[in-house]
């Protein structure tokens, strides 16, 4: 027997609806890519959506047509998404920080008919437009007074071009498993790949952002997502802020310390969200300029382990640092570290042992860990293996791949290892393809980058397996220091000593001016194994 509840599909649009009617006044305020602040609300930014929606339409954009967006974090880009999901076309979020070549390769793949784009991106995308033949529009994210001269293939203004529709227009209905939007993973390893999320997945997913010990923002707060709108779903915050109608800051193009400092204290942001390297940025800038963010009460980080150290230096300024874990393919939430009721009396060095793991999954996530067998192994919170997951808002195939990617009991493998505790909290210990195998144990290189960004002189770590005639492998340490520091390899090694078993103690360490990052943040251990191939560890001739 069916319930007799109303059918309501589970669409994006519907989102925007209710932040314009309930939170229209509610503000967006940008950092525009032209330079000034920009202010708007929730309920201008429904009715230009709608705009786009119309236009698209009248450019003969249907269901399933792709249409990219390669933008910064801005009130017309948050409008794209919108209208282009509110005509069942997909929203295709292309990071611009990827290779030229790749760039081509993932629209080519996806086949988006237009690409709607910043000032920033037009020089690169004129380079490669000749190479996209699918594409038959190009949409420039701003008025006509900043307009450039473009050889892009009907090039417009997007001001203009939203000009020419009164908004006078209806959503337009569908099952709540369409597409919505699509975003590729990086691809360090092999060709990128395409994650397809659904109206209903991109929904649910705002539901479990809201959760009060995931990003949990109400109306009376304001979130400044660093994340970018092209990187992995923006973390649902595009989803999850106007659900709640929570005001919004967006930061533009600018992401370094003292410009996303200056939003934060200005805007009276409470709640913000990034990667490790940009919160580095933003405490290096806050300490050099002894500068304050009273308004500010959490920090979410995730895309990389947070270290140790960044967390007691948000936590020490009576911000909550929160941990979150995700993918991609999870849409991205996986997991968000919130201190559950046991753990609020410890004292405070184990209660930082807590929030440095990656936390726990929000209702409609589910994990478990496996050998490489598939065979499961215990949640005791020591034993290591490889992570696997389920849920409504993760990818069950690739955009245009055949082969199957889940188990037999319907769960993905998410490419890290971890360990699981008895009250759920997950660790990563490495991505299994950077797990330092010494003589047929595991090292986890993450917990040697944490233990070392904790030296008060070092900026940021990478540990890295290099061959070694006796333990096949051993660590090799590559710091960068903090701007102006010195430091010897001896003192770093003295003060690891004891915070880890003998066995893992880096052999060599190097010093690098910088280390290298992905399009999304991440440190580039590829390009550090290449550089490093031959390294000759002193060990190695024992
Ligand atoms: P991209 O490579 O495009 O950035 P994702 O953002 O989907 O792709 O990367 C997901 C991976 O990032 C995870 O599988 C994990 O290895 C890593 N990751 C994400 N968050 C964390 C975290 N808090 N701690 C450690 N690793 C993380």
């Amino acid at each position: 027997m069916h319930g007799l509840m109303q059918d309501w599909p589970l669409l994006c649009h519907r989102i925007i609806d209710h932040a314009a009617m309930i939170h229209g006044g509610r503000e967006v305020v940008t950092r525009s890519v032209e330079g000034p602040i920009h202010r708007t609300t929730y309920s201008e930014i429904r009715q230009r959506s709608l705009q786009v929606a119309q236009r698209l339409d009248r450019d003969g954009i249907k269901l399933g047509d792709r249409v990219a967006t390669i933008a910064w974090n801005t009130w017309r880009h948050l409008e794209a998404w919108y209208g282009i999901m509110g005509i069942g076309a997909i929203c295709h979020t292309v990071n611009p920080r990827l290779f030229p070549e790749q760039i081509a390769w993932i629209i080519n793949h996806a086949e988006d008919r237009m690409v709607m784009t910043d000032l920033t991106f037009v020089p690169i995308l004129e380079k490669i437009a000749s190479q996209l033949p699918s594409v038959e529009r190009f949409i420039i994210l701003t008025d006509a007074a900043h307009m450039p001269q473009t050889t892009l293939k009907n090039a417009v203004a997007y001001e203009e071009w939203i000009a020419e529709a009164d908004g006078n227009f209806q959503w337009k209905t569908f099952d709540e498993n369409t597409a919505a939007a699509m975003c590729y993973t990086s691809g360090t390893t092999g060709d990128p790949k395409g994650v397809l999320y659904s109206h209903r997945s991109n929904v649910l997913h705002a539901l479990m952002a809201n959760n009060g010990d995931a990003l949990g923002t109400t109306t009376k707060d304001t979130m400044l997502p660093v994340v970018p709108l092209f990187h992995a779903n923006s973390w649902g915050i595009a989803f999850s802020a106007p659900s709640m109608g929570t005001k919004l800051v967006m930061p533009g193009p600018k992401l370094d310390g003292a410009s996303v400092y200056e939003l934060l204290s200005t805007e009276k942001v409470t709640h913000t969200a990034g990667v490790p390297t940009v919160w580095l940025m933003l405490l290096q800038y806050m300490e050099k300029e002894k500068k304050t963010l009273p308004d500010l009460r959490m920090v979410v980080c995730g895309g990389s382990a947070m270290p140790r150290a960044m967390i007691k230096a948000f936590t020490d300024m009576g911000i909550e640092a929160r941990h979150a874990w995700g993918m991609t393919e999870m849409s991205p939430l996986g997991t968000t570290c919130s201190l559950q009721p046991q753990f609020t009396s410890l004292p405070r060095e184990k209660q930082l042992d807590v929030l440095q793991t990656q936390g726990f999954p929000p209702f409609m996530v589910e994990m478990k860990i496996t050998d490489d067998a598939g065979k499961e192994l215990p949640r005791d919170g020591k034993t290591f293996g490889r992570l696997k997951v389920r849920g409504p808002a993760v990818a069950g195939r690739y955009f245009r791949v055949d082969s199957d990617i889940l188990d037999e009991d319907g769960y993905f493998d998410t490419g890290d290892v971890a360990t699981l505790d008895g009250y759920g909290y997950m660790r990563i210990t490495d991505r299994s393809k950077d797990v330092i195998k010494s003589g047929g144990e595991w090292i986890s290189s993450i917990d040697l980058e944490n233990l070392a960004v904790g030296h008060p002189k070092v900026a940021e770590a990478a540990v890295i397996g290099v061959y070694h005639p006796k333990w096949d492998e051993r660590p090799l340490l590559i710091v960068q220091l903090k701007p102006d520091a010195t430091c010897t390899r001896d003192e770093i090694l003295q003060f690891m000593d004891g915070k880890i078993a003998k066995w893992w103690m880096p052999d060599d360490i190097v010093f690098v001016e910088a280390i290298p990052h992905t399009a999304t943040g991440k440190i580039l251990k590829t390009a550090l194994r290449d550089q490093f191939s031959n390294y000759r560890l002193p060990t190695a001739a024992a």
